[in-house]
């Protein structure tokens, strides 16, 4: 990369850094209009040059298109990767990863970690399609009790794993996968760049649904699969992808861009607002968990201050001293935090999961999971203190 396009001589061009990288948006400006906004190619398909060759690396857009290519690259840059695929959510990333190992495959995932992945992972294990074992991520260090020399081809972690917050040593985690044999994948949606960059702890594939924090502004759907080497399975997703035409279009890449340049700044002030909400509803009255990494009262606090440089993220949730019904009431009684699922927008937003997930679900009943977004901390604090008084004195 060439900052200002100029031959910098025998004066070093120092290498940019990832945050100066996410700023900028985009590689280097347009090289036919000197735009310094990526153009957004809309092409379903590509032209061959006068020897009527391919000009590759692009031929059809089912295949990837120059504007997603662009976000690509950007994406690789942050998070230190040898090839970065884009896709058109962040479900279809993770089912061509299981579309891509062999017939039969065993893999080792959570038994608590996003709900579609796990809803998907049983279903194709009673499809026979692959071999699941779970291991808990309460239990530090469980996946050793799963993983089976030789045989494990994948291990998948989410770190942190809402809605309870678990974290997962990345670490241990790759040493371990490392011994069995496997790859190790990190769902590291909830500690975007700007905090963890899992490929440098020993993952092999880091993945993120594009859709929360790196759009960032609840407008996008997307899905980031980026690999430690590009050939082996990161070669087997693409095809994939290829064939089930879940590469990310034009437009969605283009806004996925513009998000990122706000990446950093997003996610510091969002770190920051979660921390004081955390700390300032754990003395609440009314309130009888807070689970959030930043806290030192988290089990998992000492292994995130390690793994999550850049600030704890905005995901946070709250264990009220009340019933469902209760819960339920103080988020429709939110004014500023909106009743919705989904996480990582400027908007905060507040989600009672035991409604969504079910009566099965071993999520507390009195537990509200919170996205931290933009508005100032001080409103957001006040915003549930008043929901939280009005729900629990009727
Ligand atoms: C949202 C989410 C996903 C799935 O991504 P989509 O873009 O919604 O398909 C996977 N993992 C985590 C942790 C998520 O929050």
């Amino acid at each position: 990369m060439n900052p200002g396009g100029i031959d910098a001589g025998r004066v070093p061009v120092p290498e940019i850094s990832p945050e100066s990288t996410a700023a900028r948006g985009m590689t280097s400006p347009d090289s036919s209009t000197g735009s310094i906004v990526p153009p957004i190619h809309l092409s379903s398909t590509f032209a061959r040059d006068e020897r009527y060759d391919a000009r590759n690396p692009y031929t059809y857009a089912r295949d990837g298109g120059p504007t997603a290519r662009e976000a690509e690259d950007i994406l690789r840059t942050l998070e230190h990767a040898e090839a970065t695929l884009l896709f058109t959510s962040g479900m279809s990333a993770l089912a061509a990863v299981l579309e891509a190992l062999p017939m039969g495959a065993h893999v080792v995932i959570p038994d608590r970690m996003y709900h579609g992945g796990l809803a998907w992972s049983r279903r194709l294990a009673r499809l026979g399609r692959i071999r699941a074992d779970c291991f808990h991520p309460g239990e530090r260090g469980s996946f050793l009790d799963v993983l089976r020399s030789g045989e494990t081809r994948l291990l998948w972690i989410e770190t942190p794993a809402n809605p309870e917050c678990w974290i997962t040593d990345i670490e241990a985690a790759s040493r371990a996968a490392k011994m069995a044999g496997a790859l190790l994948l990190v769902d590291s949606t909830t500690a975007p760049p700007p905090t963890t960059r899992a490929l440098n702890l020993g993952a092999n594939i880091v993945f993120h649904s594009g859709t929360k924090y790196l759009n960032g502004h609840s407008d996008v759907t997307a899905g980031v699969l980026s690999f430690r080497e590009a050939g082996g399975i990161c070669e087997e997703i693409e095809s994939v992808r290829k064939f089930h035409g879940t590469a990310l279009p034009g437009f969605e890449a283009w806004l996925l861009m513009r998000g990122l340049r706000t990446l950093f700044v997003r996610f510091a002030r969002i770190s920051e607002s979660a921390l004081a909400i955390a700390t300032a509803l754990e003395r609440h009255p009314l309130v009888d968990r807070v689970l959030y990494p930043g806290l030192p009262s988290h089990p998992g606090h000492g292994i995130a201050a390690r793994q999550m440089t850049g600030g704890f993220g905005g995901m946070l949730s709250i264990v009220i001293r009340g019933n469902a019904a209760q819960a339920r009431d103080v988020a429709r009684r939110c004014r500023l935090f909106v009743p919705a699922t989904s996480l990582g927008g400027t908007e905060s937003l507040i989600e009672h999961r035991k409604s969504i997930e079910g009566e099965d679900s071993p999520v507390p009943d009195g537990l509200l999971r919170l996205s931290v977004g933009l508005e100032t901390a001080a409103e957001l604090i006040e915003d549930l203190n008043r929901a939280l008084s009005l729900a629990t004195e009727a």
